[in-house]
């Protein structure tokens, strides 16, 4: 069943309509003027409207127009009702953004044939859409842990580092890698490293905040993108994150499994990082400073070391 909304200033055109379409399981909302009409298309949400063109205060031609201008209503097909005598109208009509027109006095069957092709058209092109929608999600995970990609994450850095340079704020790149991972693949197998990046991907995913960001970098590497953290507020953060793997045991080999990781933690802006590039290069330095120093730790970029 569709919603239709019918927009007529005459009673004897929308009663028809209506019982037409409602003998076809329809829903149908009426209208006797352009503006209730047009408050109707925003309120309900119909999925199809048929719009006369001669109506008293704006016309079908204006109003037409500001339903294909406005956000919520510009996706819903117009149908506009023209009257014999009007031929040049038609065309005026479809160059507004209707999809199509119906002649009035109206025959039922074509005004079902009609309205049907177009619901059946918005609905394709609606699962289009999600599909569409699917697909881009897709292509912005990693297909191992399903967090975000390398591609999406420096996309997503860049596009938050341009927010903080024009609103401000602070924004704090996270990279963490796990310690002696080789050895896991080594003494148990890929299939079981696998297994652990996959429950390493969720710790990360839960220790962070949902405007937060937590990417597969690549390999046993993962990055976080801290929004409004400055760095000593991040880096408790990665120290929960740090402690709960390290207490975590990895039940996929039997006796369970410990592992560790380190971290490297940075904050744009600073005096030394003025863009993407640089905040990226500290964090990655930090990591480094973190397993020379013994590993299972975070370090928060300092320009001295
Ligand atoms: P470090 O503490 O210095 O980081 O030592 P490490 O052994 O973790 O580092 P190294 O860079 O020597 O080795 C990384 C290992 O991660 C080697 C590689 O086989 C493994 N690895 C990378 N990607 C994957 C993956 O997708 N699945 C599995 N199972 N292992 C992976
Ligand atoms: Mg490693
Ligand atoms: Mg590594």
């Amino acid at each position: 069943m569709s919603k239709i909304l019918i927009i007529d200033d005459s009673r004897l055109i929308t009663q028809f309509g209506k019982s037409i379409l409602t003998g076809k399981g329809h829903e149908v909302l009426t209208a006797d003027s352009g503006e209730i009409g047009l408050e109707l298309a925003l309120r309900d949400h119909p999925d199809l409207i048929l719009l006369d063109v001669i109506l008293p205060g704006m016309d079908g031609y204006q109003i037409c127009e500001q339903l294909k201008k406005t956000d919520q209503s510009q996706d819903i097909p117009v149908i506009m009702l023209t009257s014999k005598a009007e031929p040049a109208d038609k065309i005026k009509g479809l160059v507004l953004g209707a999809v199509d027109y119906v002649t009035k006095p109206f025959d039922a069957g074509e005004l079902i044939a009609r309205v049907n092709t177009h619901l059946q058209i918005k609905e394709l092109y609606e699962a289009l859409q999600e599909r569409n929608r699917q697909l881009q999600e897709l292509a912005n995970r990693d297909g191992l842990t399903n967090l975000f990609n390398h591609r999406f994450f420096h996309e997503h850095l860049s596009r938050e580092i341009d927010r903080v340079r024009r609103y401000g704020g602070t924004i704090t790149c996270v990279i963490a890698d796990i310690d002696f991972f080789k050895k896991v693949n080594d003494t148990y197998g890929h299939q079981t490293g696998d297994s652990i990046l996959k429950e390493v991907a969720l710790i990360l995913q839960k220790g962070i905040r949902e405007s937060d960001l937590a990417a597969r970098y690549g390999g046993e590497e993962f990055a976080l993108v801290l929004l409004q953290s400055e760095s000593l507020a991040a880096q408790l953060i990665c120290e929960r994150i740090r402690s709960h793997i390290a207490a975590t045991p990895f039940k996929i080999a039997n006796p369970p499994l410990h592992i560790t990781a380190s971290f490297g933690v940075a904050s744009f802006p600073s005096a030394e990082i003025k863009e993407e590039k640089d905040l990226v290069e500290a964090a990655d330095q930090a990591l480094y400073q973190a397993k020379k120093g013994g590993r299972n730790r975070v370090v928060l970029f300092s320009p001295d070391v």
